[in-house]
């Protein structure tokens, strides 16, 4: 190993690029093995141990290769042996952590370069000092590349240790090559043909190697130094590429990060632990996503873990796609294009329900048919039916929401003449056949469950209507922008998609009588129909304790009360604040927020974004606080499962739409900014519409804006201007003008 390379082994010490795990707990070890996981996309890895560990859960999974399971989920994430584990002796002794003396135990994110690493000194039995350091990528720019450096040096010692390290069972040794320093070896795995490894091996002692062992002589200057590189293949091959190019990729995947950060970078002046945070969320984030064909997307865990099974739900169109729409927009749209390779399933789904249109399945792998489980157990071993995947229809407003979202912030036409119009005219379909026909002037949608799962087979759930309108509204407005723009075009588009002639005025005329889905008044909108005569019940006192309520008081009693698992009514002002009015906006707050239990982790980064728009900052930094909480304190205590990716991009959206103030449509960026007490200045960028767009807020009530790429509108707060490519332009803001007051008052139901 050079010198350059043993220096990447160490972080640079500014801490909010880093998270760090120092210790060894084997209550929290899975927690760390996702939160420290590496991951690019296409494959993730969790930080295990190398030598191994009881308290361990290694896994290597591949995203969208599903296997089927005996378990009510049907289909499950494929897992793969953990190409970074070795069983390890010195001296003949099994190393493991309880049976050496640990001085220093610490891992470690190097946020900025991808990297996961671990340092441990250790004693053994007798008396020897040892240094064991690693690092793991997920090669981000080979997408079936996992590198790993493993170095294991006696500090000091007159008399050489040997040091047997063996792949894990059935490895078999296919080919080694010696050159005067390295020796390669060329390894596949017995159990999973895809796992294929080189390693490199750079040591100045002897080294002998016999099938899947390697044997060195370790003294002190002479550390065993190993570099692999192992290729994890899916299902599209595994073909032998026996050399090692680490250190070529190395330098690529440094790289490329540092590409990704230039947009995903945040800065938070005078509160480094929000800054850590969000800078860990948009690693995860950008960890989580790649650029392929619509062949997978991203689950709730990402592929850091196999929580929900590696299945596919609305938490990606809502949460993960506006950072990805923003930063990274084709990531994002790879995400779309699988939600239109999959609409062939939703389309039937929707006709085994005898509607028409797509429905989208509320749990999607990879042919997206329904993969939600029918049933799960009760602790007390008690089956109860899950009526999700029947119910939880808003999936069929969320993915037409992200549509137009990431056609907003890209302008990519292309995308949406091929691939968005379609998603977006199949769900109005549905949703037009899913309403009951009016009645008294008012359509219903009944037997839903809102985001709010506590209570099901509700009817008029406020989050689904709203969103069921917007989709309507925004399918018509499409077809009428078409038409506008090209007319013979506009014809072509709706003949190929099979819509008659004016049926997207239907869409309109629909829209227009749902019934609950307008906040205008200044009223509490009922979340359902019958939700305010449910029994109150002291959701507080839940929270506090930290105990998930429908658990603590059954699946059935929740029904019956007055309580909120998550966002829902607020779900629809946060997705769409120009339904609003700002008074309506207010009222909801202030009666939605104490009734709600949190019991997902999606709901606290939410609250955090909504707070901020109302100027509550006490509230606001508390919410912060409990999001930054969910995977860096475990405080949901479901980490072992994966990080929860939802909540990463909630914390995302939380600091941009809600810190930032910014809004997008497709003329303008907007922003009314709200920097919080603990928030002194907040820096960002996004893409928009083929600029790079650089803020700089500063509680001195100033934003600075740099545009790189076309002039583009700007408005903060009252004030609009066109800023063109250049230097930074200052504006001034008021921290008390909100979105709706910056508008002139109430907002815009068709906007
Ligand atoms: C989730 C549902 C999900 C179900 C089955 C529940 O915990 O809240 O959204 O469909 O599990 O996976
Ligand atoms: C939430 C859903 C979410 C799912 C996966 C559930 O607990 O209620 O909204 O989609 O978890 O994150």
């Amino acid at each position: 190993m050079t010198a350059e390379d043993s220096h990447e082994l160490r972080a640079d010490g500014e801490t909010t690029w880093e998270v760090v795990v120092e210790g060894f707990d084997p209550l929290t070890e899975r927690g760390a093995e996702a939160v420290l996981s590496v991951a690019n996309g296409y494959f993730g890895v969790r930080a295990a141990l190398e030598e191994g560990n009881p308290a361990s859960n290694p896994m290597v999974v591949v995203a969208g290769v599903y296997v089927p399971t005996k378990s009510p989920a049907q289909q499950t994430l494929l897992e793969l042996p953990d190409p970074s584990s070795f069983d390890v002796t010195v001296d003949g002794r099994p190393l493991q952590m309880s049976s050496v003396r640990t001085v220093e135990h610490v891992r470690q994110i190097d946020l900025r370069r991808g990297t996961s690493m671990r340092t441990w000194s250790f004693v053994d039995g007798e008396g020897r000092s040892w240094r064991w350091e690693s690092l793991r990528a997920a090669s981000a720019t080979q997408k079936e590349c996992y590198f790993h450096q493993l170095r294991l040096a006696l500090e000091e010692g007159d008399a050489p240790v040997k040091v047997v390290l063996s792949l894990p069972r059935g490895a078999i040794l296919t080919s080694r090559r010696r050159d005067h320093e390295t020796q390669m070896l060329v390894a596949r795995d017995a159990r999973t043909p895809q796992l294929l490894r080189a390693m490199a091996l750079v040591h100045g002692g002897q080294t002998n190697i016999v099938d899947g062992s390697i044997t060195a002589l370790v003294e002190p200057g002479r550390p065993l130094t190993m570099n692999s590189v192992s290729r994890i293949m899916g299902s599209d091959g595994n073909e032998e590429k026996g050399e090692c190019r680490f250190e070529r990729l190395f330098i690529d995947h440094k790289r490329t990060w540092k590409e990704r950060w230039k947009v995903a970078n945040l800065q938070v002046d005078g509160n480094p632990r929000l800054e850590q945070a969000v800078r860990f969320a948009a690693y995860h984030l950008i960890s989580s996503a790649a650029v392929s064909e619509g062949r997978a997307s991203i689950g709730p865990r990402n592929l850091s873990g196999s929580g929900y099974h590696g299945h596919i739900f609305w938490d990606t169109e809502i949460f993960i796609l506006p950072f990805l729409s923003l930063v990274w927009p084709r990531a994002a749209r790879a995400c779309l294009l699988y939600r239109h390779r999959t609409l062939n399933a939703a389309r039937h789904r929707a006709r085994s329900y005898g509607y028409e249109g797509a429905l989208y399945a509320w749990e999607s792998t990879d042919t997206g048919e329904e993969r939600t489980p029918d049933y799960a157990f009760l602790p007390n071993g008690s089956a109860i039916r899950i009526l999700n995947g029947e119910q939880e229809n808003h999936i069929s407003a969320d993915v037409p929401y992200a549509v137009i979202q990431y056609w907003r912030a890209t302008g990519d036409d292309a995308f949406m003449l091929r691939y968005g119009a379609e998603i977006l005219f199949e769900c109005a379909r549905f949703w037009c056949s899913r309403v009951s026909p009016a009645d008294q002037g008012c359509c219903s949608i009944r037997r839903v469950i809102g985001p709010n799962e506590y209570h099901e087979s509700v009817d008029n759930n406020a989050y689904t209507n709203a969103m069921a309108r917007w989709t309507l509204i925004q399918a018509w407005a499409y077809a009428e922008e078409m038409e506008r723009k090209s007319p013979e075009g506009a014809k072509a588009l709706l003949r190929r998609l099979g819509i008659k002639p004016g049926e997207h005025y239907e869409w309109r005329q629909v829209a227009e009588t749902i019934c609950r889905s307008s906040f205008q008044e200044d009223e509490v909108v009922e979340q359902f129909d019958g939700f305010f005569g449910l029994e109150e019940v002291d959701v507080a006192s839940y929270r506090r304790a930290g105990i998930p309520l429908d658990i603590a008081v059954g699946h059935e009693a929740v029904q019956r009360m007055r309580v909120v698992k998550q966002a829902d009514v607020l779900m629809a002002l946060c997705l769409a604040p120009e339904m609003w009015s700002e008074a309506a906006a207010r009222r909801n707050m202030a009666y939605y927020e104490p009734l709600t239990a949190h019991t997902s982790s999606l709901s606290p980064p939410v609250h955090a974004l909504l707070a901020a728009w109302l100027r509550d900052d006490a509230l606001c930094q508390a919410y912060l606080d409990q999001t930054i909480d969910i995977d860096l304190g475990d405080s949901y205590r479901r980490a072992a499962s994966g990080v929860h990716t939802g909540a990463l991009g909630g914390l995302w959206q939380a600091v941009v739409f809600g810190l930032g103030g910014l809004k997008y449509s497709a003329d303008r960026l907007e922003f009314d900014p709200f920097l919080p007490t603990s928030v002194r200045g907040l820096s960002f960028a996004v893409n928009w519409r083929g600029r790079r767009v650089d803020v700089r807020i500063s509680d001195r009530q100033s934003v600075d804006i740099k545009v790189k790429g076309p002039p583009c509108e700007i408005r903060v707060n009252q004030e609009r201007r066109v800023v063109k490519p250049g230097r930074y332009e200052p504006f001034q803001f008021d921290s008390a003008a909100t979105y709706w007051s910056a508008r002139g008052g109430e907002g815009d139901a068709d906007d």
